[in-house]
């Protein structure tokens, strides 16, 4: 049985709005598939060997939480670079894309350096941006509407080399200014929607399955579809929570 490799990075301090749950989809959504998922804590201190993984995920966390981690991080950002260019999936979310990037100055105008898989760049705005996200999403000319939740002070702007994950159709986005939402560079997807995010788009989840499945075995998977019935109506929900007609 094939064994997907699934790194949980900084699970103590970077969980919020229940974005752990993203793990148990990309678990699940496996193993109904006939593959097996290992789930493996990296944290502080511990090596991350961009050898022994498929997917990188890490979750939301709030300034303080961010910069218990920061100098970690940068010891981690050699490792995590190559992971990048070895096609590893990273899926970052909010605080995450944050520290995907170049770096982000926060509310207190402490700057923390990010990792730069992702061409982009955060800093903290006199507001926070909350409330429901809805976007039209596009990953290798495939597009779906993706939901989430968001709540963030960082404005992020991407340079060249990412593109947005999708614009934004209900909700604020990385900026409130250029209705763009998240960021894609090779594997590397970054995005503010917490929620958690993947329950209610498997759409996304299974793009993400799909090349973790090709990093790891060298040929691009045929998922064999799944009833997305439960998943659909929780996103319906979503997007009418958010005032918005499917
Ligand atoms: N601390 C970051 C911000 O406020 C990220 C917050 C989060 O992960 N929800 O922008």
């Amino acid at each position: 049985m094939t064994e997907i490799r699934i790194c949980h990075l900084y699970p103590k301090e970077m969980n919020i709005y229940g974005d752990r749950g993203n793990i148990a989809v990309l678990q699940k959504r496996l193993e109904w598939r006939g593959y097996s998922a290992s789930i493996t804590s990296v944290g502080i201190g511990d090596e991350f060997n961009p050898n022994n993984f498929d997917i990188c995920y890490l979750g939301g966390g709030q300034d303080r939480d961010q910069m218990l981690v920061a100098h970690d991080l940068g010891k981690k950002s050699a490792a995590f670079l190559s992971a990048a260019k070895d096609g590893v999936v990273f899926l970052w979310v909010c605080g995450g894309i944050q520290l995907a990037g170049v770096g982000y100055t926060n509310s207190d105008g402490n700057r923390i350096s990010g990792v730069g898989i992702l061409d982009l760049d955060t800093s903290a705005g006199s507001s926070r941006l909350i409330g429901d996200l809805v976007l039209d999403a596009e990953i290798e000319g495939d597009n779906c509407r993706v939901v989430g939740y968001e709540n963030h002070a960082g404005r992020t702007f991407l340079g060249p080399d990412a593109t947005p994950l999708g614009s934004v159709v209900k909700g604020h986005g990385n900026n409130d200014t250029d209705k763009t939402e998240g960021a894609i560079q090779r594997r590397v997807v970054g995005t503010y929607m917490h929620g958690p995010l993947l329950p209610k788009n498997p759409w996304l989840a299974d793009k993400l399955l799909s090349w973790a499945i090709e990093h790891n075995t060298g040929e691009t998977p045929t998922l064999s579809s799944l009833d997305n019935s439960l998943e659909n109506l929780a996103q319906q929900v979503a997007i009418s929570r958010a005032g918005m007609k499917r």
